[in-house]
């Protein structure tokens, strides 16, 4: 492919923190890149705790085991989402319950909460989907008068914000993923972010194997002991020295980002319209952190034709999240067709367009070039 769907970015200092941190001989879990790492994200997002780990999906993970959710307990997730955020909850036993999206900004339709909420929801989990703010306002209000949690899965949207207050810091758990094909990498990685103080102890004791390991190495106990469940959720030290390289740099990650996404935008959005193609749409209370750029296509042949045509420049595009509720697993849990009718719809119509912060203006202008030669194909059918 001369232009890829992704690369992930190299910034910087990424090489010779990675030195740096190999030469330090701590090549472990919690050494000094991760704390680095930890100060750097509860320092710019305000957020009381911040843990690495290994991936978003282990995050989601620690979320369900801190919920303390058991088998027969719901939570409402939205169909239009990465496998994790269910599959997470899913392996506590809990019984997933999918709603579906808003049109506009592909987010958990908040207004379907009230039907779906029931004596066994336990918590509702909004994605928000390209780092677009899910309307908060009205889930935490929701959540409050139910008694549930909000966990947000905001891997996405790291650095976004909702009515000026940063994404990840209105649940008491909020999940980020570092994989590569994420705004922010290290590969491989994740964090939980941990808004309520109450879960902060029992959050370092599951992602270190069940022990006390974090209050030994604090002073705070003379040894360190099995004291509850829990798996090994920390990444090594060189993932974080590679991932603090990133985000060091975000200023301009999301400055190259931007004009990324806004060189798509000036130039699509009004021929998108001319040809019944949908695009973005960000309303005016959330700030984005400029994580991808889709058109919605009229079809899903039309969608494949564009897959195709774009293929046979180079150019590689990619659509995703097919209906969970649809999947074989959602089937299990009673998904039907007709569940969630915008999810199956805009999951037909989405299509991807290359956006990492090394794309080129030459290279984009020839991403626009060929969309643009599509129109005339999918006018005469
Ligand atoms: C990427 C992604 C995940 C999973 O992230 P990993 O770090 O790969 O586990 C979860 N949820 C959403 C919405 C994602 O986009």
């Amino acid at each position: 492919m001369r232009i890829p769907f992704n690369k992930p970015a190299l910034v910087g200092n990424e090489l010779s923190y990675l030195q740096d941190a190999i030469r330090q001989g701590h090549a472990a879990g919690d050494g000094a890149y991760t704390k680095r790492c930890h100060a750097l994200l509860e320092e710019t997002l305000g957020v009381t705790k911040t843990l690495l780990t290994t991936s978003c999906t282990h995050a989601l993970e620690m979320a369900a085991l801190l919920l303390e959710l058991q088998p027969g307990d719901e939570v409402i997730v939205p169909s239009f989402t990465f496998v994790s955020t269910v599959n997470a909850f899913v392996l506590r036993g809990v019984r997933p319950v999918f709603a579906d999206i808003r049109p506009d900004t592909l987010n958990l339709d908040e207004q379907q909460l009230p039907q779906l909420l029931t004596a066994r929801t336990k918590a509702i989990v909004p994605v928000h989907y390209a780092g677009v703010g899910c309307e908060m306002d009205v889930i935490l209000a929701l959540a409050e008068n139910h008694g549930v949690a909000v966990v947000e899965d905001n891997a996405h949207g790291l650095f976004g914000q909702y009515r000026g207050r940063n994404l990840g810091t209105f649940g008491c758990l909020a999940t980020q993923s570092f994989h590569e094909t994420k705004n922010f990498s290290c590969g491989e990685g994740g964090a939980l972010l941990i808004n309520d103080p109450r879960l902060v102890e029992r959050a370092e004791i599951l992602r270190e194997k069940g022990t006390n390991r974090s209050r030994f190495f604090r002073g705070q106990v003379d040894k360190y002991t099995w004291v509850d469940v829990g798996s090994s959720y920390l990444p090594s030290d060189l993932l974080a020295a590679y991932l603090f390289a990133q985000l060091e740099a975000r200023t301009l990650i999301q400055a190259k980002r931007r004009q990324v996404w806004e060189r798509y935008d000036a130039q699509l959005r009004l021929w998108a319209a001319e040809h019944g193609i949908g695009t973005p749409f960000i309303p005016a209370h959330c700030q984005q952190p400029f994580h991808m750029y889709y058109l919605l296509l009229p079809s899903l042949e039309m969608r494949q034709q564009l897959i195709a045509h774009l293929k046979a420049r180079g150019i590689l595009s990619v659509f995703h999240y097919q209906p969970l509720h649809l999947s074989d697993m959602g089937r299990r849990y009673g998904g039907q067709p007709g569940d969630c009718p915008v999810t199956e719809r805009i999951s037909d119509q989405l299509l991807r367009l290359p956006f990492y912060y090394d794309l080129s203006e030459a290279e984009q202008e020839l991403v626009i070039a060929a969309i643009k030669e599509f129109a005339p194909v999918a006018k005469s059918r």
